[in-house]
């Protein structure tokens, strides 16, 4: 066993001086959590983990002791011990040792408690459980958490049972350590984790959505998102995926591709997760709403994945000519970059030959597709040089006719943009209402050219 190197103990220097006076003023200052344990990961694996560790800090000074002792200070969750001391540009969780005393699966009821070593046996990992003193340079370690990480092992801090039915989101946590990592389950808490699975239904909307975005937020995603695949935890809040899942090959692929979307783009690795649970653009739209809606996500968060999602196919190709590649713009709008992102992961999931022709394909798309759209050419109704108003100057009665009459000449003007002059469209409309091809006959799928295609204006999310 190596163990832990003091010297790569190195919080900034906001966390050091906090630490300092609490210490001086007679209180312990410890870090924790996850500090010590990415800090003895990026240790043994050298930079392979993305962020910096963030330090929090445990003390047995009680949080009025604590906004007494700093000047800056904010209540974050002075109920359950937090304050958050304010030093410069940087900012410190403090929170008082802690012990639960009533738990019911999704809430936990605390005490303050006196230890660290209480503290620590309230955490839900043995990775987790790790703290050090600065000001005496012990570590204590009470669950052998540095070994499991030096073995690569997730295991729950006590009886893995009962530490998921105090709290269910330790199971998700579970999954998202051991993935990010790349660690083996420990047996007895893999059994539990496989057993607990039912009691994510008690949990809230917003802790399963922050839990997936952090999953979604690693390196590679994949790893704990099979977990919740393989431990049976998708059934109450990802259903829609179950299908999928089932298919061991179709699911793998899936996540390779999720993986090949970078990291910062949560919501279109969200979008490429969605885009194979199904077949069609509204089966793919409805599984997008279907949980999106369920994980509480922002309106504008849910609009847009579903956006992407039914956009996905009918894609474009670099042979289509200038014309197709509007109509898809003036379908996709601003969203067009995020599906071609989506295309790309795909691509890039594929096996390295496969990977590098379709890049190429895709590349060869986008250039023309990116000319396209620098042009700014007209895309939508509202870009036509003519409106409604100007066609029933001309003799229309006002009704959905005057929608598809524009329709029909946003058409010619996506084929050809240089037809986007009043005179011309207003010409081009009389003789249109003249030759009477107007009719409710001409409805779409009913004659006369049809409808743009994409049977939505840019922006719209119906
Ligand atoms: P990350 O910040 O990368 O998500 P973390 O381990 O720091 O990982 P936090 O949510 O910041 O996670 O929590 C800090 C520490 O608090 C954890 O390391 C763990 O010791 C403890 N902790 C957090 N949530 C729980 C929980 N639900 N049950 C038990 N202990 C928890
Ligand atoms: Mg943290």
């Amino acid at each position: 066993m190596t163990g832990l190197d003091p010297g790569r103990l190195a919080p900034p220097e906001g966390f050091r001086r906090t630490a300092r006076r609490l210490e001086r003023a007679g209180f312990e200052a410890w870090g924790v959590g996850g500090s010590l344990r990415d800090t003895f990961v990026l240790q043994l694996l050298g930079d392979t983990v993305a962020n910096p560790p963030e330090w929090d800090l445990a003390t047995d000074a009680r949080p009025d002791e604590v906004m007494e002792l700093f000047r800056r200070t904010v209540p974050v969750g002075v109920s359950h011990g937090t304050v958050r001391v304010l030093d410069g540009d940087e900012h410190v969780e403090v929170t008082t040792f802690r012990r639960d005393v009533e738990t019911d699966g999704r809430h936990a009821r605390v005490v303050f408690a006196s230890s660290i070593e209480e503290d620590l046996g309230r955490r839900d990992f043995t990775v987790n459980a790790i703290a050090w003193r600065p000001a005496s340079g012990h570590v204590r370690d009470p669950y052998g958490g540095l070994a499991d990480i030096e073995s690569g092992i997730l295991r729950a801090v006590g009886d893995p049972g009962a530490r998921f039915r105090e709290d269910y989101l330790r199971v998700l946590r579970g999954f998202r350590f051991a993935g990010r990592f790349g660690w083996a389950v420990e047996p007895g808490t893999d059994e539990a984790l496989r057993e607990a699975v039912d009691g994510l239904a008690v949990l809230s909307a917003e802790r399963v959505r922050e839990e997936l975005m952090k999953v979604l937020g690693d390196p590679n995603p994949s790893a704990g998102l099979d977990l919740y695949a393989t431990r049976g935890a998708l059934a109450h809040w990802y259903p829609e995926l179950l299908g999928l899942a089932a298919d061991r090959g179709a699911w793998l692929a899936a996540l390779g591709a999720v993986d090949a979307v970078p990291a910062r783009e949560l919501k279109v690795r969200l979008a490429r997760l969605v885009v194979s649970a199904a077949d069609t653009p509204e089966g793919r739209a409805e599984v997008a709403e279907a949980l999106l809606s369920r994980l509480r996500f922002s309106n504008a968060d849910r609009r847009h994945v579903t956006r992407l999602s039914r956009l996905f196919l009918p894609f474009v190709g670099p042979t289509d000519s200038a014309a197709e590649h509007r109509r898809w713009l003036a379908s996709a709008g601003e969203a067009w970059e995020d599906v071609f992102a989506l295309h790309f992961a795909g691509a890039r999931a594929e096996e390295a030959e496969r990977a590098e022709q379709a890049e190429r394909y895709l590349e060869a798309t986008r250039e023309r597709v990116r000319r396209e759209w620098l042009d700014e050419p007209p895309l939508s109704l509202a870009d036509l040089a003519v409106r409604g108003d100007d066609l029933i100057e001309l003799g229309m009665s006002p009704g959905p006719l005057v929608r598809l009459l524009l329709e029909e000449l946003l058409e010619q003007v996506l084929e050809d943009p240089g037809r986007n002059d009043r005179a011309r469209l207003l010409g081009e409309a009389g003789r249109l209402i003249e030759m009477g091809v107007l009719t409710e006959a001409s409805r779409p799928g009913g004659g006369s050219g049809g409808p743009p295609a994409g049977d939505e204006p840019p922006g719209s999310d119906a």
